[in-house]
Order: C-alpha cells, then sequence, then structure tokens
C-alpha cells in the first residue's frame, strides 16, 4: 500500500500512483489522502476496515481489485488494467438524503467533461449507464459515522475484457468509442466534480438533487418495477425527490422509495 508521498514500486500502474493524481487535484477536503493498494479484495473493504481513522475524503485506490462487490451480495468484476475501483470516505454530519445520488450524479458530470459527446444515463440509484451498457456501479456502506461510497468504473477495458456473465451488458467508456484515458485523470476529475457538490449540497443548497438526477434518470415516464424483498410494486417512473429518492405513481397512488437495497427494472412492453 502507498499513500501520496511515498516512493512508488515500479510493478504499480504509473497512472494511479497517488502523488500523480493528488498533483491533478486543488479540493479542500476530497483526495487529501488518497491511499493505493497493489491488491485488495475490495476497496470498500479495505475503507470499512480502517473507516474510524480515515479523515473525511480519504481515497483508497486498488490497482487490483480481486473481490469487488455490489448490493446483495452480487460481485463487480474490474478488468485488470481497464477498470477503475475506488472508495471514497465520506463523515456526513447531520445531513439527510442520498450520498449514492451525489456520487452517481457527480461521476456522471466528470465523465460527461473528460469525454465530450458521451451521455451518461443513470439506473437508480447506484448505477451509471451509456446507452444499454453498464458502465459503473455505486456500493454504500456505513461504519460507525463512516460512509464508504465505492465505485467500480469500466474506463479501458476492451471488448472481451469482460467475463461472459456480463459481456452482453457492460460496457466501458473506451468500448463506447472514446480513447484510452489515464485512470488518475479520470479519478481526479470524479473527486473534484463530487467535492463541488457535496460542498454545495453540505451548504445546504435546495434543490441540488433533483434536477441534476431527473435529468439523466433512465426510464423516466416508463413502467418499472421495485422490488425489495417485501413487495414488488409496479409503477411509472415520476422522478425524484429532493433527498434523491424515487417517485413512482402506482395504482395505488403516489409512492417514494429510499435508496436501500431497491431492485429496479423496467417491464416488459
Ligand atoms: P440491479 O439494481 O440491476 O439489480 P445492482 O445495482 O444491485 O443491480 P450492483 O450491485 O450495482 O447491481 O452490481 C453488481 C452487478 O453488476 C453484478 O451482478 C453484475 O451483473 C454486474 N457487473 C459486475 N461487474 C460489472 C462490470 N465491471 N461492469 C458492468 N456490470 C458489472
Amino acid at each position: 500500500m502507498i499513500e501520496a508521498g511515498d516512493a512508488g514500486t515500479e510493478r504499480l500502474p504509473a497512472d494511479l500512483h497517488p502523488a500523480r493524481i493528488l498533483g491533478m487535484l486543488d479540493t479542500a477536503r476530497f483526495g487529501r489522502t488518497i491511499i493505493l493498494f497493489d491488491s485488495a479484495g475490495s476497496t470498500n473493504t479495505e475503507a470499512a476496515a480502517a473507516a474510524d481513522a480515515y479523515e473525511e475524503g480519504t481515497v483508497i485506490i486498488a490497482a487490483e481489485q480481486v473481490a469487488g462487490r455490489g448490493r446483495k451480495g452480487r460481485s463487480w468484476f474490474t478488468g485488470s488494467g481497464g477498470g477503475l475501483a475506488f472508495s471514497l470516505i465520506v463523515k456526513p454530519r447531520g445531513i439527510s438524503g442520498s450520498l449514492t445520488s451525489l456520487l452517481a450524479i457527480s461521476a456522471a458530470a466528470a465523465l460527461e467533461g473528460e469525454y465530450p459527446g458521451i451521455e451518461v444515463g443513470i439506473k437508480w440509484p447506484n448505477d451509471l449507464y451509456i446507452g444499454p451498457g453498464k458502465v459503473a456501479g455505486i456500493l454504500a456502506e456505513t461504519r460507525g459515522g463512516s460512509v464508504i461510497l465505492g465505485m467500480g468504473l469500466n474506463v479501458n477495458d476492451e471488448p472481451g475484457a469482460f467475463p461472459p456473465e456480463i459481456a452482453d451488458a457492460a460496457v466501458s467508456l473506451r468500448m463506447a468509442g472514446a480513447v484510452a484515458r489515464d485512470r488518475g485523470e479520470i479519478l481526479a476529475a470524479i473527486i473534484r466534480s463530487f467535492e463541488d457538490l457535496y460542498l454545495r449540497w453540505e451548504g445546504g443548497e435546495p434543490d441540488l438533487l433533483r434536477s441534476r438526477l431527473e435529468s439523466r434518470l433512465l426510464w423516466k415516464g416508463e413502467r418499472v418495477s421495485i422490488e425489495n424483498g417485501v413487495e414488488t410494486v409496479s409503477g411509472v417512473v415520476e422522478g425524484v425527490t429532493a433527498e434523491g429518492y424515487l417517485r413512482l405513481s402506482t395504482d395505488g397512488g403516489p409512492r417514494t422509495f429510499h435508496a436501500g437495497d431497491l431492485s429496479l427494472r423496467r417491464e416488459e412492453r
């Protein structure tokens, strides 16, 4: 594991070196400490192991992530050399709402800024899409007073890089037509974008999430079903609340859903 300021080792990918990424940041709080693991089960697991000890804004990266996790025990595949896996430590103070949404919106905006012509959609609550392909997933976990926001992002993966079970559904920015990029630059752009949104959110700016999320929301106006482990609810996606919660119009009237472990599916037409 190396931290910004440590001497690098040659076997670590140069584009993820903490000191380089730090050099691209002028942030006040996020990315001031960047820790790179040469190999990790998952960056969220590493972050959780010492979440209380890390200051807010610490970023954990893994050059190789061998057991990336999704929600509900699912796994996240991180392509060797092509994928980006990182976790942000957030210590929210008395603010409510969806941190997953904050990261989804800020990452989508950062990617669109870095890759002209690419449009990123948000599949509520935690996945980023380019067209029909999933390009990133977010996993938020709580440890004590910390929220760990982990993201897996397919950056430079080539076609054929993904295992067969996700090959049809996954896309990388490279496969979406973008040129191969330095993953450290992409991460720096996401950290800058996240800090900008987070500080405004913390400052109480009203309606920060709603329009930004709704403009990227997949399946707006379409019929979906939501499964929460207890019931399956069918309805039309209306939008989100100021906190980033999903609004559906159902046969029984309007309903709001908190992020939690909900699965959203588009219903066949
Ligand atoms: P859903 O809401 O669609 O049920 P989810 O949001 O709970 O899914 P996640 O937990 O975010 O899904 O991600 C895990 C799933 O993402 C895996 O089950 C797999 O299908 C898919 N997946 C895993 N790795 C990748 C990857 N690198 N790129 C795209 N998709 C992936």
